[in-house]
């Protein structure tokens, strides 16, 4: 088997589109090479080593250990070094590498190879004995941390000695003569904590590092980041062994991170940070302070790349614009130049925001580097959430506590938390938390997950903090150095205040500020980039999209969102309204039947008038609506001055009233006797309804001239006959307003698909239906046996331990619950050809679900206003 491919230097046996077997580094590195760009060569062990690894005992394959000596050898032939060697050392790093960038892996390993002779080595090639030792003592320190496991802060206390000793505060001023003798202290603690010295074969130190990377596939952090972001452990992890180059070889070096494009806005600058004499994760550590690339984006005092080192920087942007030719893509790359000359160490799709992803995805459509349909499946549907809420009220009052960079966008408000875990345990008691923290690292994750923004104090754009939140869509304010955090005591003071835990503070990601107290927030506005790909999108959809609303607000949202209609308006939320809700209780507790027809008589011009109002505003679109379907239960009076109320207005007396709620109370509502039920047993509450639909739809005919399309939709049935005695209802009514008022309207009456026994018997129940709209949300109830509102208590264990793979009430269950609505739209369209299908669970939001109504060919989607646009654009890319 081959494990081991190299690249660089000529030898690329690995390309892009290999990064299952050589993880994103390994293959991207490949793939620069062998597009002439200038990458150090090296060689990637392939993630299959790892997946052998775990199954074999943590064993190596047999052959691994020729096959890298073949690697490095490919490497020394091709920079004219040899590992090892005294005079003309190579040295290498050593870089993990997963499928997807994962946080939690070990950290890389610089400048490998060095030991006590070596290091001499290095002095004289390089001329430059302070960079040798410099290099050697980041080596110790490196392989000491991240290898040997022995904690960081015991480095830095001898670096700090040392910088005291010699009365100086910056690294940079340290001789080579420092170097030498923090070298020394590092050697001696790191014996004394491991109790073995420090490994000087260069061989063992490889070994070392390759073994750690695989070891640390495994470890908390990564299992952590792998759940929440569902990668399989059986993916494994790739390791890169490659050349050294030198960015901290003098005022000539550099190193830095860069994206193509701003990974924030979209906006096509190159965007990033450099610095001049460092190497490897300084720019990312925050010791010094990073310099931009662009002279455009460079503030007073700053040296961007573009005029420290004109011809390096010309240069990149050559890279920069091959690499995104190549890629089609937005980049975010690594980069390092070594006596002004420019190497490529990494590059990979970068991670954006969902604004950065809208107008990188258009403006690349519009110079032609791709096309519009990949325009539109470059969109990740859910991440339009984001700009589809809303922002800090510019006009609103606010108290400016401090001011950081501007991370990831969008505003949030909470109460102010110090750690990771009280930010998750308060999230999960509901709490809108943000989290506070110097920096963040990757045991953080869980924290900012669960909170609705993140505050640092120290770090870049390129930190951990703005990348992550970046990536999870959550607004961030990163490097705000005017804050100061005490963990001990719980606070943060900036300008003199002190806000403690608990306390409410406000940011805004997209300025960088940090607000006093809750500041009012704003509807988002659809910009132009969004409405183009909205527009693109829509030509490619077949499924329709519409919305589940009930009050104008609501229809008159989902309409600027682009529904094509309402696919679910409850009709229960009308009654209880306050005005309303005196009828409603009347109507339940009458006798007879005169009573609850004196009751809805009141109740008739209420809803009508709701029904003008949602034609008016949906005019010449369908609407469906839903009769009434909660168990009467719901409506009964409460104690006794809302029994003794009813009471009055029914002429009666309490007594009689407690009587008839504790008759009407029932054991199991949910299953009870709600929907068709109630319709079948109280005809006169359906006939009402569809009174004031029909009134109310011809009302706004005559007024607007566009005739309204009502579909009535009639609940939980699961039988033919509850079909048929309640679709007569409605026709009844239907030809009686027609009469009394001279006009006629079209309409149709269909009904939910909700209950296992609808879904079986689909075939007959479609003889009397002219549509049928899965309600899946209770159908995903009663499929299961189980109730939302108590499931969790224990879906989440079922998630955690892989009983169900998704919350099925948030994504639907496609082997269970989908086969049902399989089944239910064969059965309706084998009985009636153009039966029209829709769904209106949450479901109808949810980009998977969608794929799947997609595939069975549902007519359209139904989900709340706020998720037209994800499911118009999951719906399109359903249909790519
Ligand atoms: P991460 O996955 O955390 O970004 P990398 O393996 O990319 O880790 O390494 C981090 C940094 O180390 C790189 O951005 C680069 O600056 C430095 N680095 C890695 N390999 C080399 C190398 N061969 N020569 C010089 N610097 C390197
Ligand atoms: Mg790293
Ligand atoms: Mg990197």
């Amino acid at each position: 088997t081959k494990w081991v491919y190299s690249f660089g230097a000529g030898r690329n046996e690995g390309r892009a589109d290999m990064r299952n077997l050589l993880g994103g580094k390994g293959a991207n590195l490949a793939e620069m090479a062998s597009i002439g760009l200038p990458v150090p060569p090296g060689f990637t062990i392939t993630t299959e080593v790892c997946t052998a690894f775990y199954d074999n005992n943590r064993n190596y394959p047999a052959e691994l250990t020729d096959q890298v000596k073949a690697g490095l050898t490919h490497i020394e032939q091709a920079v004219g070094l040899t590992f090892g060697d005294r005079h003309r050392p190579l040295l290498v790093s050593v870089r993990s590498g997963a499928r997807v960038s994962m946080p939690g892996m070990m950290d890389t390993v610089l400048n490998l190879g060095l030991n006590d002779a070596t290091v001499e080595g290095l002095s004289e090639m390089s001329g430059d004995p302070r960079f040798a030792w410099d290099s050697y003592r980041r080596f110790i320190q490196m392989y000491g941390s991240v290898v040997l496991g022995v904690d960081h802060h015991r480095f830095e206390e001898i670096i700090e000695a040392a910088k005291h000793d010699r009365g100086v505060v910056e690294d940079t001023a340290l001789t080579a003569q420092d170097w030498h003798r923090v070298v020394a202290g590092y050697k001696d603690m790191v014996a004394a904590e491991t109790g073995k010295p420090f490994p000087m074969d260069p061989a063992e130190q490889l070994w070392g590092a390759i073994g750690a990377v695989f070891g640390s596939w495994m470890n908390p952090r990564a299992n952590t980041y792998r759940r929440l972001h569902d990668i399989p452990a059986n993916w494994g992890t790739a390791v890169n062994v490659q050349a050294m180059v030198f960015g901290n070889m003098g005022n000539d070096c550099a190193t830095g991170v860069c994206f193509t494009r701003d990974p924030s806005t979209g906006e096509n600058v190159f965007y990033g940070e450099y610095l001049v004499n460092a190497q490897g994760e300084d720019v990312v550590a925050g010791i010094r302070t990073p310099q931009p690339m662009s002279q455009l984006r460079a503030k007073p005092g700053e040296v961007p790349m573009e005029e420290a080192m004109p011809q390096a920087y010309r240069e990149l942007l050559d890279v920069r614009a091959t690499l995104e030719r190549h890629y089609k893509d937005m980049q975010d790359i690594e980069f390092t130049v070594q006596r002004n000359k420019l190497y490529m160490l990494q590059t990979r799709n970068g991670k954006r925001t969902a604004a950065a992803s809208l107008r990188i995805a258009v403006e690349m459509a519009n110079e032609g580097l791709i096309d519009r349909r990949e325009a539109v499946l470059r969109v990740n549907p859910a991440s339009l959430d984001q700009l589809l809420h809303p922002t800090l009220d510019p006009k609103a009052h606010r108290t400016l506590l401090s001011k950081g960079l501007p991370a990831s966008p969008g505003a949030a408000c909470g109460i102010v938390v110090f750690s990771a875990d009280e930010a998750e345990s308060r999230a999960q008691k509901g709490e809108a938390v943000i989290l506070v923290r110097v920096e963040t690292s990757p045991e953080d994750i869980h924290g900012m997950h669960a909170a609705r923004g993140i505050l640092t104090t120290r770090g870049g754009m390129t930190s951990h903090a703005a990348v992550v939140a970046r990536g999870m869509g959550r607004p961030c304010v990163a490097g705000a150095g005017g804050i100061s955090v005490d963990y001990g005591t719980q606070t943060l003071t900036a300008g003199g205040r002190t806000v403690n835990a608990g306390e409410v503070i406000t940011l805004d990601g997209a300025t960088g500020e940090v607000f006093l107290g809750t500041v009012p927030m704003i509807e988002p506005k659809l910009s132009g980039d969004f409405a183009t790909l909205m527009q693109w999108a829509d030509g490619f959809r077949r499924l329709k999209v519409r919305a589940n609303a009930e009050t104008p607000l609501d229809a008159e949202t989902a309409r600027k969102f682009g529904a094509e209609g309402i696919g679910l308006c409850r009709t229960e939320h009308m009654f209880f309204d306050p005005e309303r809700i005196g009828a409603v209780r009347q109507m339940i507790m009458a006798a007879d039947e005169s009573g609850r027809r004196a009751a809805l008589a009141k109740l008739l011009p209420f809803q009508r008038q709701d029904f003008v109002d949602l034609f008016r505003i949906m005019a010449g679109l369908p609407v469906t609506i839903r009769l009434l379907d909660p168990p009467l239960h719901e409506f009964l009076p409460h104690g006794d001055a809302e029994l003794a109320e009813v009471a009055q207005a029914l002429g009666t007396d309490t007594e009689a009233m407690r009587r008839r709620a504790i008759e009407l109370a029932e054991a199991n509502p949910m299953l009870g006797h709600r929907g068709c039920r109630l319709g079948v047993t109280f005809p006169e509450i359906y006939e009402t309804q569809a009174r004031a639909i029909f009134e109310g739809a011809i009302a706004v005919a005559k007024e607007t001239g566009h005739a309204p399309v009502p579909e009535v939709m009639i609940p939980l049935v699961g039988t033919k006959p509850e079909l048929d005695i309640t679709r007569a209802q409605v026709e009844r009514v239907a030809k009686a307003v027609f009469a009394e008022t001279g006009v006629t309207l079209e309409y149709t009456v269909g009904t939910m698909i909700e209950l296992p026994r609808a879904a079986l018997i689909a075939d007959r129940i479609a003889e009397v239906a002219d549509f049928f709209s899965f309600g899946t949300n209770d159908l995903t109830q009663t499929t299961f046996g189980l109730s939302r509102d108590d499931a969790g208590k224990f879906l989440p264990t079922y998630v955690e331990q892989g009983i169900l793979p998704k919350d099925p009430f948030v994504s639907l269950d496609i082997d269970g619950v989908g086969a049902l609505v399989r089944i239910a739209a064969e059965k309706g369209r084998g009985t009636k050809k153009g039966l029209k299908l829709g769904i209106c669970g949450e479901h109808g939001g949810d980009p998977a679900s969608i794929f799947f109504c997609e595939e069975v060919g549902l007519d359209y989607v139904s989900c709340s206003p706020y998720r037209v646009p994800v499911a118009r654009l999951a719906a399109a890319q359903a249909a790519l």
